[in-house]
Protein backbone atom coordinates (compact mmCIF):
# COMPACT_ATOMS: atom_id res chain seq x y z
CA UNK A 1 0.00 0.00 0.00
CA UNK A 2 1.33 3.18 -0.62
CA UNK A 3 2.66 5.96 2.06
CA UNK A 4 -0.37 8.56 2.23
CA UNK A 5 -0.15 12.17 3.95
CA UNK A 6 -3.88 12.86 5.73
CA UNK A 7 -5.52 15.43 7.85
CA UNK A 8 -6.16 14.64 11.42
CA UNK A 9 -8.10 17.59 14.01
CA UNK A 10 -8.30 16.61 17.61
CA UNK A 11 -11.46 18.84 18.65
CA UNK A 12 -12.01 20.85 21.28
CA UNK A 13 -13.91 18.32 23.26
CA UNK A 14 -11.25 16.44 24.00
CA UNK A 15 -8.41 19.37 23.60
CA UNK A 16 -10.23 20.11 26.89
CA UNK A 17 -10.44 16.96 28.57
CA UNK A 18 -6.74 16.72 28.24
CA UNK A 19 -6.86 14.18 26.06
CA UNK A 20 -4.36 14.92 23.16
CA UNK A 21 -2.13 12.71 24.38
CA UNK A 22 -4.23 9.22 24.96
CA UNK A 23 -5.47 10.01 21.29
CA UNK A 24 -2.10 10.51 19.16
CA UNK A 25 -1.07 7.30 21.38
CA UNK A 26 -3.96 5.43 19.54
CA UNK A 27 -2.83 6.64 16.17
CA UNK A 28 1.15 6.03 16.72
CA UNK A 29 0.20 2.47 18.19
CA UNK A 30 -1.68 1.90 14.75
CA UNK A 31 1.81 2.90 13.12
CA UNK A 32 0.78 6.46 11.79
CA UNK A 33 3.63 8.89 13.04
CA UNK A 34 2.69 12.26 13.37
CA UNK A 35 4.99 14.30 10.74
CA UNK A 36 3.25 17.88 11.48
CA UNK A 37 1.48 19.15 14.09
CA UNK A 38 -0.24 22.54 16.17
CA UNK A 39 -2.33 23.64 18.76
CA UNK A 40 -4.60 26.31 17.68
CA UNK A 41 -7.79 28.36 18.55
CA UNK A 42 -10.13 28.52 15.12
CA UNK A 43 -12.59 31.60 14.72
CA UNK A 44 -15.94 30.42 13.57
CA UNK A 45 -15.23 31.55 9.89
CA UNK A 46 -11.94 29.47 10.10
CA UNK A 47 -14.40 26.26 11.04
CA UNK A 48 -16.72 27.48 8.58
CA UNK A 49 -14.26 27.60 5.76
CA UNK A 50 -12.90 24.35 6.48
CA UNK A 51 -15.97 22.55 6.51
CA UNK A 52 -17.71 23.90 3.63
CA UNK A 53 -18.97 20.80 1.71
CA UNK A 54 -21.36 20.55 5.10
CA UNK A 55 -22.62 24.11 4.69
CA UNK A 56 -26.09 23.46 3.71
CA UNK A 57 -26.45 20.36 6.64
CA UNK A 58 -28.70 21.37 9.90
CA UNK A 59 -26.04 21.06 12.21
CA UNK A 60 -23.26 23.23 10.11
CA UNK A 61 -23.93 26.05 12.39
CA UNK A 62 -23.75 24.21 15.58
CA UNK A 63 -20.18 22.44 14.39
CA UNK A 64 -18.68 25.74 13.63
CA UNK A 65 -19.14 26.94 17.18
CA UNK A 66 -17.96 23.88 18.04
CA UNK A 67 -15.10 23.57 16.38
CA UNK A 68 -14.41 27.18 17.78
CA UNK A 69 -15.15 27.04 21.25
CA UNK A 70 -11.50 25.66 22.25
CA UNK A 71 -8.04 24.88 21.02
CA UNK A 72 -7.99 22.22 18.47
CA UNK A 73 -4.68 20.35 17.57
CA UNK A 74 -4.27 19.69 13.75
CA UNK A 75 -1.92 17.41 12.21
CA UNK A 76 -0.46 15.64 9.38
CA UNK A 77 -0.18 12.10 9.90
CA UNK A 78 1.86 9.69 7.61
CA UNK A 79 1.77 5.67 7.12
CA UNK A 80 0.78 3.07 4.54
CA UNK A 81 -2.95 3.73 3.90
CA UNK A 82 -2.69 6.35 6.16
CA UNK A 83 -6.33 8.16 4.94
CA UNK A 84 -8.18 4.58 5.52
CA UNK A 85 -6.01 3.59 8.82
CA UNK A 86 -6.50 7.14 10.29
CA UNK A 87 -10.54 6.80 9.66
CA UNK A 88 -10.37 3.30 11.36
CA UNK A 89 -8.87 4.41 14.72
CA UNK A 90 -11.13 7.38 14.60
CA UNK A 91 -14.31 5.10 14.30
CA UNK A 92 -17.58 5.84 13.22
CA UNK A 93 -19.09 9.43 13.35
CA UNK A 94 -20.86 8.70 15.85
CA UNK A 95 -19.91 7.27 18.83
CA UNK A 96 -22.99 5.34 19.43
CA UNK A 97 -22.06 3.02 16.46
CA UNK A 98 -18.41 2.94 16.94
CA UNK A 99 -16.15 -0.41 17.09
CA UNK A 100 -15.01 -1.16 20.31
CA UNK A 101 -11.30 0.42 21.31
CA UNK A 102 -11.40 2.85 18.28
CA UNK A 103 -11.27 6.92 19.82
CA UNK A 104 -14.48 7.88 19.56
CA UNK A 105 -16.00 4.80 21.34
CA UNK A 106 -13.68 5.42 24.23
CA UNK A 107 -13.91 9.17 24.54
CA UNK A 108 -16.05 10.75 22.75
CA UNK A 109 -19.74 12.24 24.20
CA UNK A 110 -21.77 12.67 21.49
CA UNK A 111 -22.12 12.92 17.13
CA UNK A 112 -21.00 15.82 17.36
CA UNK A 113 -18.85 16.34 19.64
CA UNK A 114 -17.04 13.11 18.57
CA UNK A 115 -13.11 14.67 19.52
CA UNK A 116 -11.68 14.01 16.22
CA UNK A 117 -11.55 14.75 12.36
CA UNK A 118 -9.69 12.35 9.66
CA UNK A 119 -9.50 13.31 5.96
CA UNK A 120 -12.01 11.36 4.15
CA UNK A 121 -10.12 10.50 0.45
CA UNK A 122 -6.80 11.67 -0.97
CA UNK A 123 -8.19 14.85 -2.94
CA UNK A 124 -9.45 15.94 0.49
CA UNK A 125 -6.66 15.37 2.11
CA UNK A 126 -4.12 16.95 0.06
CA UNK A 127 -6.45 19.97 0.50
CA UNK A 128 -6.95 20.02 3.98
CA UNK A 129 -3.78 19.48 4.89
CA UNK A 130 -3.03 23.07 2.83
CA UNK A 131 -5.49 24.33 4.59
CA UNK A 132 -3.53 24.39 7.77
CA UNK A 133 0.13 23.48 6.63
CA UNK A 134 2.84 24.53 4.12
CA UNK A 135 5.17 22.04 2.94
CA UNK A 136 8.30 22.93 5.24
CA UNK A 137 6.14 22.46 7.83
CA UNK A 138 5.81 18.84 7.15
CA UNK A 139 8.96 16.39 8.61
CA UNK A 140 8.87 12.70 8.06
P1 LIG B 1 -16.80 12.36 9.86
O1 LIG B 1 -16.19 13.41 10.78
O2 LIG B 1 -16.87 11.01 10.52
O3 LIG B 1 -16.14 12.34 8.51
P2 LIG B 1 -19.08 13.80 8.64
O4 LIG B 1 -18.16 14.25 7.55
O5 LIG B 1 -20.38 13.16 8.25
O6 LIG B 1 -18.33 12.77 9.64
O7 LIG B 1 -19.46 15.02 9.57
C1 LIG B 1 -18.50 16.00 9.92
C2 LIG B 1 -18.67 16.35 11.37
O8 LIG B 1 -19.94 17.01 11.54
C3 LIG B 1 -18.73 15.16 12.34
O9 LIG B 1 -17.46 14.65 12.68
C4 LIG B 1 -19.46 15.77 13.52
O10 LIG B 1 -18.58 16.58 14.33
C5 LIG B 1 -20.48 16.68 12.83
N1 LIG B 1 -21.76 15.98 12.64
C6 LIG B 1 -22.05 14.99 11.76
N2 LIG B 1 -23.33 14.57 11.87
C7 LIG B 1 -23.88 15.33 12.87
C8 LIG B 1 -25.17 15.39 13.47
N3 LIG B 1 -26.16 14.59 13.08
N4 LIG B 1 -25.36 16.29 14.47
C9 LIG B 1 -24.36 17.12 14.88
N5 LIG B 1 -23.13 17.12 14.35
C10 LIG B 1 -22.87 16.24 13.36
Amino acid sequence: MATEHTLSIIKPDATKRNLTGKINAKFEDAGLRIVAQKRIQLTKAQAGEFYKVHAERPFYDELCEFMASGPVVVQVLEGDGAIAKNREVMGATNPADADAGTIRAEFSESVGENSVHGSDAPETAREEIAYFFSGLEIVG
